[in-house]
């Protein structure tokens, strides 16, 4: 895949397009973001088709039908999606189904424009697989289409990015590379989101950000997630919570769980954030920009925490320390709660 990275780089979508061969162009983007949507149109001149504005997260299964339908309809001969992981999760039905080809021209931190992983939800389960045709063939990383991501938004999808980072360097699959992109990614994250926080029209803070989200959305799509992705999975898919937020509050808690059973993504993590405790780290920083703390403010009711649990420990999956129905639930209720990170 090919990756255009910097203020500017929008201005090559014509020409990413051109070299992909594509003519007959389906823009997807989600409602509200007809400004970056019209810079796309014009960035791709006449090679932009045709319009899908009605991206949402955790891509439900009938909407990813009716983005097919439209491309179809169109005649299209490829993607580009223009938005967060909502936008690009369509543009990635698309190539499943139908094989065309994406462009990826991110405005969050999610990451997903570096991953072969698609994921649709149905009557509240979220599927996910992995196929190397949904891997978008070229990403446009152009840190002016993130200044207009409000300060939350900025904070919570810097921290999904965050836990790419994390999860890759513990992942049963890691490799010595991947750890080294895996550690400057966290580390670009944690310099540069305190500055977005700041002010967020700083272009190399915003730059920094995305540097951090390409560099942790690749490790994302080279490993097996763990815990934390599997927990978030579970929590978006059943209750429909915020995808970005989600991972937020999470994170601190999950880390905080298997640090003892990852000495090695531990001290990488050490090192990112300058800090001896990367959990307590990572409550502080996400504490100071102001993120959300508890599950419960995201709109979870307690009485969802058992059947989270059941669900969680259903089928098994790659983690560092092993997890059980009695530390899920009390990791959980901390969670739910917005109490500290603790290891127990
Ligand atoms: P999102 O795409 O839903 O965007 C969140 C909100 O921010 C939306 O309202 C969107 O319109 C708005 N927004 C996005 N960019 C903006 C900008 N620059 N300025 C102003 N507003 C902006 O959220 P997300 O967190 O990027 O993606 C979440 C979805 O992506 C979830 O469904 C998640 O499962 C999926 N995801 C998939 C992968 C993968 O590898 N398949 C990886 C990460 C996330």
């Amino acid at each position: 895949m090919r990756v255009v990275f910097g203020v500017g780089a929008l201005d090559r979508l014509g020409a990413e397009a051109a070299a992909l061969g594509l003519s007959r162009v389906l823009v997807i983007r989600g409602p509200g973001r007809s400004g970056a949507g019209r810079r796309v149109a014009e960035a791709l001149g006449g090679r932009a088709a045709g319009l899908f504005a009605e991206a949402r997260m955790h891509v439900p299964a009938d909407l990813a039908r009716r983005t097919v339908e439209a491309a179809d309809e169109l005649g299209a001969d490829g993607c580009v999606t223009v938005g967060g992981g909502s936008a690009i999760g369509l543009g990635k039905a698309v190539a499943l189904a139908r094989g065309l080809p994406v462009v990826a021209v991110p405005t969050t931190y999610a990451g997903s424009e570096m991953t072969p992983v698609w994921g649709v939800t149905e009557q509240g389960h979220k599927r996910t697989g992995r196929d190397q045709r949904v891997l978008p063939r070229s990403v446009l990383y152009d840190p002016t289409l993130t200044v207009s991501l409000p300060t939350m938004l900025s904070v919570v999808s810097g921290v999904n990015a965050l836990a790419h980072a994390v999860e890759g360097l513990y992942a049963p699959d890691t490799t010595p590379i991947i750890c080294l992109m895996a550690e400057e990614g966290a580390r670009a994250l944690a310099e540069a989101l305190p500055k977005v926080v700041t002010d967020g029209a700083d272009l190399d803070a915003r730059a920094g950000a995305q540097y951090g989200a390409w560099l942790c959305g690749a490790v994302l799509g080279a490993t097996t997630m763990s815990l934390h992705h599997k927990l978030c999975h579970t929590l978006g898919g059943m209750l429909d919570l915020p995808h970005a937020q989600t991972h937020t509050v999470l994170l601190p808690h999950v880390l905080a769980y298997n640090q003892p059973a990852a000495p090695t993504a531990v001290a990488a993590l050490r090192r990112a954030f300058g800090a001896a405790d990367p959990a307590g780290a990572l409550w502080d920083l996400t504490d100071r920009l102001g993120a959300p703390r508890s599950l419960r403010e995201l709109g979870m009711a307690e009485a969802d925490l058992p059947r989270v649990v059941e669900q969680a420990v259903l089928r098994p999956y790659a983690n560092p320390r092993e997890v059980t129905a009695d530390g899920l639930a009390r990791l959980l209720r901390r969670a739910w709660a917005g109490e500290p990170p603790r290891d127990a």
